[in-house]
């Protein structure tokens, strides 16, 4: 017995439509977003009718949650213990992969301190992935996909740490990669892309211009065999997502949080969480309770926070400019689906400037020892201002994701972050430092 999770118009299995040798688990199809339309499992992302976006349907287990929950518990410390929920095949922990997930909860008692929060305060550290950001999930997800799909190349577009994953994933796999990055990252960014020995392209634009230039490369016979992470494989990249929520809401002992902080670039992950959270119900693995989602974005790049402020339902694409690179994305293609998620469940949508960005870097760094990169300063800046401004209860439990190091992101904090004192290896000298208390 199999239920059907997302309302889909039809119920097309795989094997149905003629792609039986595609054994993606517990994926049973692809399904628009927009018009519900099922298409058998491929490499494809635009739905044919009214090119809405597609994203994986399953055919999840039912039955006992008991069972289930055990299932999860008794599996490996990755994301491959929610593989029954993932669109991966069932022998996926034993395929070479980067093994990424089960990230640390971190309790953040000295924070929650520092900002008034009593319901209790947690940071979901994602720096904790094999190539430090919260990416190692979602290419993970593609990697499967492309094996599936008989693709031999690993590309994307990327705003930097999306290209060190794929780059140290496609290594791992033996598959050749290439991908795309915006000419003026941070050296930490390239490096960490460059490192793994694939293909590097800085191209002179923004990451809008790369996504499109991309855009055009799948078009092209050049990028046949190529899997795109997050342009032909997306609906199954963007699956990956959804671990974050089954990570927290198994780390709190099998309870939703009430509300949750995200960054937002393209929104994806934001969407996915959701997904997640309400697969968890669905299954009966954690109780029906009401849940926030909040969105974070870097003032320089709030097209998504702007659309929500102004009560649009549409997103108006900005050029960014904020320090928050990993962030800067100006034409977020699931800008629409954030709003909807921040107003149905009663969350919202906020910004900080690059200076507050800094700021909870810091903050978040000497109440915790925890070095987020600037997305994580997204999201603790964010998470103040909200606290703030009376928007978040700081009488609920809340999680705040931090989903990049800050080794990758140094320039944002190295101009005001530096030695207490340089002196001369001498008592004297350290006396006269005024720090011999
Ligand atoms: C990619 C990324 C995100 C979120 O990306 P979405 O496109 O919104 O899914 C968040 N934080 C970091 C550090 C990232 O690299």
């Amino acid at each position: 017995m199999a239920v059907q999770t997302d309302a889909p118009t039809t119920s097309t299995s795989a094997a149905a439509s003629g792609a039986a040798s595609v054994d993606l688990g517990p994926a049973a199809g692809l399904s628009c977003r927009e018009c519900g339309e099922r298409f058998a499992l491929g490499p494809i992302f635009a739905c044919e009718q009214c090119f809405g976006p597609l994203e994986v349907a399953y055919d999840l287990p039912t039955g006992d949650p008991e069972r289930l929950r055990k299932q999860i518990e008794a599996g490996p410390a990755n994301i491959w213990r929610y593989a029954p929920l993932l669109p991966v095949p069932a022998d996926v922990a034993d395929k070479p992969n980067l093994n990424p997930g089960w990230t640390k909860l971190v309790k953040a008692d000295n924070l929650a301190r520092e900002l008034g929060v009593t319901g209790g305060l947690f940071v979901k550290d994602d720096s904790g992935n094999p190539t430090h950001s919260f990416k190692d999930r979602v290419v993970a997800q593609a990697l499967e996909a492309a094996r599936a799909f008989g693709f031999t190349t690993l590309s994307c577009s990327s705003t930097g740490n999306l290209a060190g994953a794929v780059g140290a994933a496609a290594a791992r796999a033996g598959f050749r990669s290439c991908v795309f990055i915006p000419h003026d990252l941070e050296q930490g960014k390239v490096v960490m892309a460059a490192v793994y020995g694939g293909d590097l392209v800085g191209i002179e634009g923004t990451y809008d211009d790369v996504n499109r230039f991309c855009s055009e490369l799948i078009g092209d016979p050049i990028g046949e065999g190529w899997g795109f992470v997050n342009v032909n494989l997306r609906p199954y990249y963007a699956e990956g997502s959804k671990t974050l929520a089954y990570e927290i809401c198994e780390q709190l002992g099998w309870r939703l949080p009430d509300q949750i902080v995200v960054p937002i670039a393209s929104g994806s992950q934001l969407t996915k969480i959701d997904k997640g959270l309400q697969e968890l119900i669905k299954l009966g693995l954690v109780e029906d309770r009401p849940y926030k989602i909040f969105g974070a974005q870097a003032e320089g790049c709030s097209p998504v926070s702007a659309a929500f402020k102004a009560g649009h339902d549409v997103v108006r694409p900005q050029k960014p400019d904020t320090i928050a690179k990993s962030l800067a994305i100006g034409n977020p293609a699931d800008g629409p689906y954030v709003l909807d998620i921040a107003r149905r469940t009663g969350g919202a949508v906020e910004d900080v400037n690059d200076e507050q960005v800094v700021d909870a870097i810091k903050l978040l760094a000497r109440t915790e020892g925890i070095f987020a990169e600037t997305a994580g300063g997204v999201t603790v800046g964010v998470t103040r201002k909200l606290i703030e401004n009376g928007v978040l209860d700081p009488a609920l439990t809340t999680v705040v994701l931090n989903t990049g190091d800050g080794l990758k992101t140094l320039d944002a904090v190295s101009p005001s972050t530096g030695p207490t004192a340089t002196i001369r290896p001498s008592l004297d000298a350290f006396r006269a430092a005024g720090l011999a208390h």
